[in-house]
């Protein structure tokens, strides 16, 4: 059948998301998932939504959801922008403050997302290169001419975090655009740029519930910032889609960003599995990335990356290959799982 579809279409290069077999049960250290459930709390306020109340449309606003999340990290509720996942968030974000013409700068390597944005919006990517130590340099984000910077803290999937006075750095050298910081992995410990917002009204803070808050399911992200760019966001959401949430995701999210004590909890035990698996990676002759999140990002000197991958994959353990690309094609990332399931990682790569 010939192409019905435009040319524009038909040049997307779309992302690739990590697997999700629905085949049969693999241990998963591939997609940055949650090992864990999320909130109790998050749970019954969710089945308490199932009911007639569905007829009716979601609050537009997710004012409840807002209130929290400005509850939280001390804002206004008009501070906060909610959309369906982070990727939501971004895509709203790059629509509206980086299709101006310029390039938008970014890190290569950094969350691949970033450049298929760039591709629908007509955006010419402006990449900057990581140090050799798979930093993000500071000094590199001056003297751009750019239409908006986007900084990745902690960066993925290589996990190394920058310090808020490096965040600065960026927010006072890109004072007349955007610096849309994403911080979908900043619970694991790092150092979120929320409390620089009232200081610097360029400063976009992107946040997810699908990594710390173990809701990956129902696909809520959402953003911090100067009223004056949450209002933009919201412009242009009502400009798509009025009800990016559904009702069932807001109950959640709501009872979830209201549960800290949990998400205190389980950060703090996929941090402790995260140092143990280091140590058992390194004993294996494994070199890591120092990381700030769920995952560690890692290689094997004598080992290839693919071939590793494969065999963890025919034992039932998936972790994330990137193909053969330029400076990571012979890394893997690897989520944290329960201490069960990194225990069972470290026998198989025993074995490899
Ligand atoms: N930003 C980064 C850096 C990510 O790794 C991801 C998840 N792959 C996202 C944003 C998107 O997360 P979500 O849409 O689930 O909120």
């Amino acid at each position: 059948m010939s192409r019905f579809w435009t040319d524009k279409i038909a040049s997307l290069d779309p992302y690739v998301p990590g697997e999700q077999p629905q085949d049969k049960k693999y241990i998963k250290l591939n997609t940055n998932e949650s090992p864990y459930s999320p909130s109790p709390n998050a749970i019954s306020a969710m089945a308490a939504e199932v009911n007639e109340s569905l007829r009716l449309y979601p609050d537009p606003n997710c004012m409840t959801l807002k209130t929290a999340l400005a509850k939280n990290y001390g804002l206004a509720a008009n501070q906060v922008f909610v959309g369906n996942g982070s990727d939501e968030v971004l895509a709203l974000a790059f629509m509206g403050y980086f299709s101006n013409g310029k390039p938008l700068a970014f890190a290569d390597i950094t969350y691949s997302f970033y450049k298929v944005y760039a591709g629908l919006y007509g955006i010419e990517p402006k990449l900057i290169p990581l140090t050799d130590s798979f930093d993000i340099e500071p000094r590199d984000y001056q003297n751009l001419d750019v239409s908006g910077v986007v900084v990745t803290n902690p960066n993925a999937p290589t996990g190394k975090a920058l310090s808020l006075s490096d965040i600065e750095v960026i927010l006072k050298a890109n004072s007349d655009v955007v610096v849309l910081v994403d911080e979908a992995y900043v619970d694991f410990g790092a150092q979120s740029a929320i409390s620089l917002i009232n200081q610097y009204p360029n400063l976009l803070v992107v946040q997810t519930l699908s990594k710390s808050r173990a809701l990956a399911g129902i696909r809520v992200g959402y953003a911090l910032g100067h009223l004056d760019l949450i209002e933009g966001l919201e412009r242009l959401k009502n400009s798509f889609n009025s009800y990016p949430i559904d009702r069932i995701a807001l109950a959640g999210a709501t009872a979830a960003v209201e549960d800290d004590a949990y998400l205190q909890k389980i950060c703090a035990k996929t941090m402790a599995t995260r140092e143990q698996s280091v140590k058992d990676l390194e004993a294996l002759g494994f070199e890591i990335v120092p990381s700030a999140t769920n995952f560690v990002f890692v290689t094997h000197p004598e080992k290839d990356a693919e071939s590793i991958y494969l065999a963890l994959k025919e034992q039932g353990i998936l972790v994330r290959y990137f193909g053969k690309k330029p400076r990571i094609g012979n890394h893997l990332r690897i989520t944290i799982g329960t201490e069960e399931e990194m225990a069972a990682l470290i026998i198989a790569l025993q074995q490899v």
